[in-house]
């Protein structure tokens, strides 16, 4: 006879004994075990000899939609205004602070830059146990943030800009769908102003969070801004590329205006060249624009010899990849590149626009980052930050368009953060990947550390 069990409706101190004592539950025995990050396993001990037997499959598809405080309702945005010492006061054991801004009336059918995007990573990271339920004050997601103000935005983009999209939503309440002028194909909804105001205001109030924890621990958490309408594309003068407002250039004149944080390094591992935050901070000897990105790809800047302008001479910096550059390519560029770089620009803060699109699944570059990438890339920048800014360090999500290897990869990150072992090798499958352009990608580092005499 063989007894069925389901883990879901066991205690978790009872799934514990069973997980250790299989010799207890001798005699025939399944277990269906509540997926564990995302993976519904089942396990087994024989009744002859206790042998422990294990399959395992994955679960993709998002099931639910989370819930979300900051509510979208007819264009107006609800957000609490009481940040104030919200479960922040207590920074022991925080490794996280996450915020979420799904965006979901910002849409437009078919599009790859699309409302699911959030929603799937934020069920990937419930699934996997990676939420303040699971992990308790290891992780806090912060809930009552306030959207960025008109101030904070006009501190990158113009004001013409600002008030034009404002207006445009008038436009959009008639029209449902309007694309919004500036360069590059950029879509609004009548929500997509207040939305984007949202996704920026999540991410200043983890610099915000992440100061504060700094100033009375040396470990903070890292912050993380699951947030779009995405960013980096964004120019000054207005919207481009699925991008509405520079998440990450904001947060940067957010963190010097407020906290007097000086000099800021921004790091930009999207598979496409960050040219709005690029173009802010051109001329600015005190923001280090780092970005790695397909040689060739949208939007065809990002060239290696864009080193930035006047007193900003020197602090704009472009690794241009060749297709199929992954893992390899990567940790290379990590070690002889950004940590050099960022250990002589002695940064007080370290940002960082997280797009997903490099991996190797993504529909939209021909590069190889696998989720063991990000768990190097999260890892790495986690540690750089502890070195050389107090930990001080907030990413912002940019592009990333396969929903699964998005959520997995960003999970991964997570993990990193949590000084968790990698899951990478139960969803990387090393058959899809061919060989590297080394010489190429070797080439393309060479002559990048020549020009920035690394
Ligand atoms: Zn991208």
């Amino acid at each position: 006879m063989t007894l069925f069990i389901s883990v879901y409706e066991l205690p978790l101190m009872e799934f514990r004994i069973l997980q250790q004592s299989p010799s207890r539950y001798a005699g025939s025995f399944l277990c269906l075990v509540k997926p564990r990050l995302g993976i519904r396993k089942f396990f087994g001990w024989s009744s002859a000899n206790t042998t422990f037997l294990q399959k395992t499959s994955l679960r993709i598809e998002p099931r639910r939609q989370p819930q979300y405080r900051s509510e979208v309702n007819r264009g107006a945005v609800l957000c609490s205004t009481s940040l104030n010492d919200s479960p922040l006061a207590n920074y022991d054991n925080v490794k996280i602070v996450y915020s979420i801004a799904a965006a979901t009336g910002h849409n437009k059918e078919s599009h790859p830059e699309s409302h699911l995007r959030v929603p799937a990573i934020a069920n990937a990271l419930e699934d996997m146990e990676l939420t303040p339920k699971f992990l308790g004050s290891n992780i806090i997601q912060l809930e009552n943030y306030k959207p960025a103000s008109v101030d904070d935005i006009v501190s990158v983009h113009s004001k013409s800009y600002v008030a034009g999209l404002e207006k445009a939503m008038d436009r959009a309440s008639r029209d449902g769908l309007i694309l919004i002028e500036g360069s590059g194909p950029t879509y609004a909804t009548a929500t997509t102003f207040n939305e984007s105001l949202v996704a920026a205001g999540a991410g200043i109030s983890l610099v915000d969070s992440v100061v504060k924890a700094s100033q009375t621990h040396k470990n903070p958490p890292i912050g993380f801004a699951l947030i779009r309408p995405p960013g980096h594309h964004a120019v000054p003068k207005g919207p481009m590329g699925f991008c509405v407002f520079g998440n990450v250039a904001i947060a940067a004149r957010y963190a010097q205006r407020v906290h007097g944080l000086k000099r800021v390094f921004i790091i930009d591992f999207d598979a496409h060249h960050g040219n709005g935050t690029s173009d802010a901070f051109y001329d600015d000897p005190d923001i280090f624009f780092l970005s790695t990105h397909q040689d060739g790809s949208y939007p065809g800047t990002g060239k290696m010899d864009e080193v930035g302008r006047g007193d900003g001479e020197g602090t704009t910096l472009n690794i241009p990849l060749p297709g199929g550059s992954g893992d390899y390519a990567m940790k290379m560029v990590f070690d002889e590149v950004i940590v050099p770089c960022a250990q002589r620009f002695k940064p007080d803060i370290i940002l960082v626009s997280a797009g997903y699109d490099a991996h190797v699944l993504d529909p939209l570059a021909n590069l190889q980052f696998t989720t063991g990438t990000y768990y190097m890339l999260a890892s790495n920048i986690k540690q750089l930050a502890k070195e050389l800014c107090g930990g001080r360090c907030v990413f912002f999500l940019e592009g990333g368009y396969n929903l699964e290897s998005l959520s997995y990869s960003v999970a991964d990150s997570f993990r990193a953060f949590l000084d968790e072992p990698s899951l990478a090798s139960e969803f990387d499958n090393p058959a899809i990947l061919y060989e590297e352009p080394s010489r190429k990608f070797k080439q393309v580092i060479q002559q990048v550390k020549q020009i920035h005499s690394l």
